[in-house]
């Protein structure tokens, strides 16, 4: 059973500890909120008065913090972990931080001889109580091996994202996609409701198709991912659909600003040729316009018809 000091006890830290105190690993805690200390003190972890002190000894030091900059003093700061860590120990963050900062958290640990890897978590805090988490594992082969008997206490699925900070980014993408979607979503329910549409209706349907689907898996997955951009559906039909949508919402006094936007993109691309080609070409007009090579080299209609 390994030794592990555990900084950061809110709404995932403490349920996150709480496993694996129950796993039968011996937890050294710390949290700026003395309460949170005292609850995990109660179910047998050694209670600390500061990150050093808890990071004193430990083979696995895990942060689960708010910001990137909690982390940062954590580790740093006066009686932070590193004043005690040694050389041998993993660091672990699991908070959900700018990418970037993750980057120069490794740097900076790596020049004073210590180890850190981002170990982001998908899911929620009923799936941090449940040890259910989604394990995100950045880092190097040797460090996912080594967390990974100690993660399993905290999560049921861990993806080993493919190196140092790679965790971080896969969360982060993960996160965009649900939150955005998250707000286009309430879009389409409400003017399901201002049409009158039983929700249930449009759920059914949406179940079945790249609405409710997304278009990563249905889309795009014979399409733009192999190189083939032949219309099974157009930008030029996708346009003149949002449109109608975006007119009937107007008409109801929907306001659809992510609908607006996205009508906005397939003009893009109609404007750069791309009417014909399939709505799948949408990842290709958006590469365009962050100035990024397209990777369809084959277009398969003339552009410009
Ligand atoms: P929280 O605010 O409930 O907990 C953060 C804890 O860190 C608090 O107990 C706070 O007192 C403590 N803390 C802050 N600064 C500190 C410092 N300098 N030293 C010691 N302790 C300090 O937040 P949370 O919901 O537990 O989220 C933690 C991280 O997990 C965040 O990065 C969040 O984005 C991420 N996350 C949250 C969820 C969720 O559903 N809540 C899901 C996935 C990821």
């Amino acid at each position: 059973m390994a030794v592990i000091a555990f900084i950061g006890l809110g709404q995932m830290g403490l349920p996150m500890a709480g496993n694996l105190l129950r796993q039968g690993h011996r937890l050294s805690v710390f949290d700026v909120n003395p309460a949170a200390v005292q609850r995990l003190a109660e179910q047998g972890a050694q209670p600390a008065v500061s990150a050093a002190q808890a990071a004193e000894g430990a083979e696995f030091v895990i942060t689960m913090l708010p910001h990137g900059d909690s982390v940062r003093s954590v580790l740093f700061g006066e009686q932070g972990v590193c004043e005690t860590l040694s050389p041998q120990a993993l660091v672990i963050d699991m908070s959900t931080i700018h990418p970037l900062q993750t980057d120069r958290l490794i740097a900076d640990m790596r020049a004073r001889g210590f180890e850190l890897m981002d170990v982001p978590v998908g899911r929620t805090s009923d799936h941090a109580v449940a040890g259910t988490l989604l394990l995100l594992a950045g880092g190097s082969r040797e460090q996912v091996a080594r967390a990974t008997p100690i993660l399993m206490a905290m999560g049921n699925e861990l993806v080993n994202a493919g190196g140092p900070g790679m965790g971080i980014r896969v969360k982060l993408i993960n996160n965009y996609m649900s939150i955005a979607l998250n707000a286009l979503s309430a879009e389409a329910a409400v003017l399901c409701e201002a049409l009158g549409l039983p929700f249930e209706v449009a759920l059914r349907v949406m179940s079945g198709t790249p609405a409710g689907k997304g278009h990563f898996t249905t889309s795009w997955s014979n399409k733009v991912l192999k190189g083939d951009l032949t219309p099974s559906f157009m930008i030029d039909l996708a346009h003149k659909d949002l449109g109608i949508a975006l007119d009937v919402a107007s008409q109801l006094q929907v306001p659809m600003p992510l609908g607006a936007a996205s009508r906005e993109v397939y003009s893009q691309a109609r404007a750069a040729g791309r009417g014909r080609e399939d709505w799948s070409a949408l990842l290709e007009q958006v590469r365009a316009s962050a100035g990024r090579p397209t990777q369809v080299k084959t277009f398969p209609l003339d552009k410009g018809k």
